[in-house]
């Protein structure tokens, strides 16, 4: 058996019925963390695997037939001195709320969105399914980390015909994650694929997004890229985010350049974090249109910012038949700084000046 979607044990799960939110929280089968370590490979994955199943849950829905539903991912991060912090829990909760609304369905209330998440980790937590900080992440700028990833999303209710979601259900799922992408080269490829539209759902955390982002992302590693680079839809001219991530210029000039947000751009976490803090350290940070050309000749660094990448490095980009290579296809000095700054603070090396963690244990 190959793969298996090791999500903890507890999940949360609530449904809008009745004009109000019913949460409850689901135990699913499961031994202790040192019991399951023990068994044998295919036992193991097929108890994490059944983790996955819930049977009384529609099959037929408004999300699996229509892609209608959206989704947040956010981080609880092991701590220095101990316990797990969720990074600025506050703005996915927000951003979710928005999201919903965006799709038509009623929002998720902000304060459950803290509770469910906080509870879930904790819960979690308490059966021994978490993680401990291990120093040996500071040797690569937390680039190799491990935290528990949290994975909020809707579902629709039962039905066939094209409808809005009216009775959404808010899950929320754990698991634990290590880098996203790996340490080193890494070469994107600007796609002819478009990934948001104007007047469309590029501002939303919707599913539906990610169909091309799947398909953009294949097609670049099939052809030996690590990411894609999108642009946008009007003039086929200006940068607008990575494969699922946002997207970040460090000029020659010294400015750091980051596309401007419309309907068309997520608006990340990590970007606004990204902007403030290097707002603090006297950096000129543009939030600004950035054309293809202008990326290719004018950038030192180049990088890609989320949740799940952090602040990875992008060392080339090819659009047609041109490659442009930053920092001799190393990575920059500017790229490793932020992101010692963000998961120094994320992880509890740095202090939390702005109180952007919530400690859960
Ligand atoms: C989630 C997401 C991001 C990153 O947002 P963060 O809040 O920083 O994790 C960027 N682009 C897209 C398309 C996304 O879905």
């Amino acid at each position: 058996m190959a793969f298996a979607l090791n999500t903890y044990p507890i999940t949360y799960r609530s449904q809008f019925t009745d004009g109000k939110w019913s949460g409850e929280y689901l135990e699913k089968p499961h031994k202790t963390p040192e019991e399951e370590a023990a068994m044998n490979a295919d036992d193991r994955v097929r108890l994490e695997n059944s983790r996955n199943y819930y049977d009384d849950m529609p099959l037929v829905n408004y999300t699996s037939q229509y892609g209608l539903a959206c989704f947040e991912g956010l981080k609880a991060l092991p701590q220095k001195n101990g316990g797990l912090a969720i990074f600025r829990p506050d703005q996915n909760a927000a951003r979710f709320a928005r999201s919903m609304t965006g799709l038509c369905m009623p929002p998720f209330p902000e304060e459950l969105f803290m509770e469910a998440v906080t509870e879930t980790v904790k819960r979690n937590a308490q059966l021994g399914f978490t993680l401990k900080y291990n120093s040996d992440w500071e040797k690569d700028s937390y680039m190799t980390a491990d935290s528990v990833y949290i994975r909020p999303f809707t579902m629709g209710e039962g039905g066939i015909g094209v409808n809005l979601s009216i009775e959404p259900y808010v899950m929320v799922i754990t698991t634990p994650v290590s880098a996203y992408f790996k340490p080193g080269r890494s070469d994107a490829l600007v796609t002819d694929k478009i990934r948001a539209t104007p007047n469309g759902t590029g501002w939303i955390k919707a599913c539906s997004n990610y169909v091309i982002s799947a398909l953009a992302k294949s097609e670049a590693l099939k052809a030996g890229y690590m990411e894609c680079v999108y642009l946008d839809a009007t003039d086929r001219k200006y940068i607008e985010e990575g494969s699922s991530c946002n997207i970040f210029f460090y000029l020659k000039s010294g400015e750091l350049v980051t596309p401007e947000l419309g309907d068309t751009i997520l608006p990340g976490i990590t970007r606004a974090s990204i902007i403030e803090l290097s707002r603090d350290k006297g950096l000129k940070v543009s939030e600004r249109k950035i054309s293809i050309d202008e990326a290719m000749e004018e950038t030192k660094e180049c990088f890609v910012s989320g949740t799940a990448a952090g602040a990875t490095p992008l060392t080339s980009l090819t659009y047609k038949d041109k490659k442009a290579v930053f920092n001799d296809g190393n990575e920059g000095d500017f790229t490793v700084d932020i992101r010692d700054t963000i998961k120094g603070i994320q992880y509890g090396k740095l202090p939390d000046t702005k109180g952007w963690l919530v400690q859960v244990i």
